[in-house]
């Protein structure tokens, strides 16, 4: 995620992080761990609070409100890493994401006979047991018969700067290709494609289908019409050669970034635990809040004691639906030794 405080991560160094039991902060959507950015707090039709992760969307029916607060607190935090158990990473805020797309522990399932791998054991099951599916030359000849008879190459392993991809196809009434990264060191995100004969070329850069947000595989998935290219081809010749090219740069759209965590913590005190508990400090009486933690409809936080005397939220003036962080709760229990 780019709008790092490179300040901030400067200024922590790992023994400065609270080593706490993770196993609370779960998303209630995917499970995995609450590290990725924007986090809901998502209140269900019958009125329960849930917290929903940015990998994840929130539903349709009941209402949200963004945890700020959790999100503020998160960046003191090292997150275990959601893809596999066996992975020893510790993740701070913003580092999740990209991580766990490309950690070497995460399960990978084969696209040909569905059986669950590692990124390690995966290309060499390709080879073992695929290998008249799997190419290993970026540069794929398809020829109209391979199209009718289905025996064009379905996996191509490319292997471009720092990664190495699997790359799947899929001729129908358009050629549909996912990129599937299995050693990178950030996720692709641009793919061109060249389809060429002896006589013409045509370049397709970056024609890629809009992500299902609760895609966990991490792929990404390219669309190109077949029926204009092979239109192109047929008086040329029957064949064409698609080359395969795959990039790590792409447009950055950092929808995520809608508030400004790093000019809010510029302001304070610059101990991470002084930081932590001004965060956690109730806004009407300045204690920092234990127990339970109630919110306004606009999402600011207030300790039970102060909930009881005020009728509104001192912030906004917004009404309490009766609403509680339990995220922060959660934090606020497990630091409560340390502040
Ligand atoms: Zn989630
Ligand atoms: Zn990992
Ligand atoms: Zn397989
Ligand atoms: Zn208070
Ligand atoms: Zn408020």
């Amino acid at each position: 995620m780019s709008g790092e405080s490179q300040e901030l991560d400067d200024s922590l160094d790992d023994s400065q992080f609270p080593s706490i039991d993770f196993d609370d902060f779960k998303c209630s959507q995917c499970e995995k761990y609450l590290s990725v950015a924007p986090i809901y707090i998502y209140t269900d039709p019958i009125g329960k609070n849930k917290n929903v992760c940015g990998r994840c969307s929130v539903p349709d029916e009941g209402s949200k409100i963004r945890n700020v607060s959790y999100e503020i607190l998160a960046k003191f935090l090292k997150f275990p890493c959601s893809s596999s158990k066996n992975c020893k990473e510790k993740l701070a805020w913003g580092e999740a994401e990209d991580h766990e797309a490309k950690c070497w522990h995460r399960e990978m399932v084969c696209e040909i006979c569905s059986g669950p791998y590692t990124t390690t054991t995966l290309i060499s099951h390709y080879k073992k047991h695929h290998q008249k599916e799997l190419f290993l030359d970026k540069n794929v000849v398809i020829s109209e018969g391979d199209i009718y008879n289905h025996t064009y190459p379905k996996v191509v392993l490319v292997a471009c700067a720092r990664m190495v991809c699997l790359v799947h196809i899929q001729v129908e009434t358009t050629i549909k290709i996912k990129v599937q990264p299995v050693f990178a060191t950030s996720i692709p995100h641009a793919l061109t494609v060249t389809f060429s004969t002896r006589n013409q070329i045509i370049s397709f850069k970056n024609r890629q289908i809009k992500q299902n947000p609760n895609n966990t595989k991490n792929w990404n998935e390219y669309d190109f019409n077949i029926d204009h290219i092979l239109d192109i081809f047929k008086s040329d010749s029957s064949e064409f050669k698609m080359e395969l090219e795959i990039y790590q740069d792409g447009p950055n759209n950092d929808e995520n970034a809608s508030y400004n965590v790093d000019q809010y913590l510029s302001n304070e005190a610059s101990g991470v635990m002084e930081r932590i508990s001004n965060t956690l400090e109730c806004p009407t009486c300045y204690e920092v809040m234990a127990g339970n933690i109630y919110l306004c409809k606009t999402g600011h936080s207030i300790c039970e004691s102060c909930r009881k005397l005020v009728p509104v939220c001192p912030t906004c003036q917004g009404q309490y639906m009766g609403g509680r962080n339990y995220a922060l709760e959660e934090i606020s229990k497990k630091l409560k030794d340390f502040l």
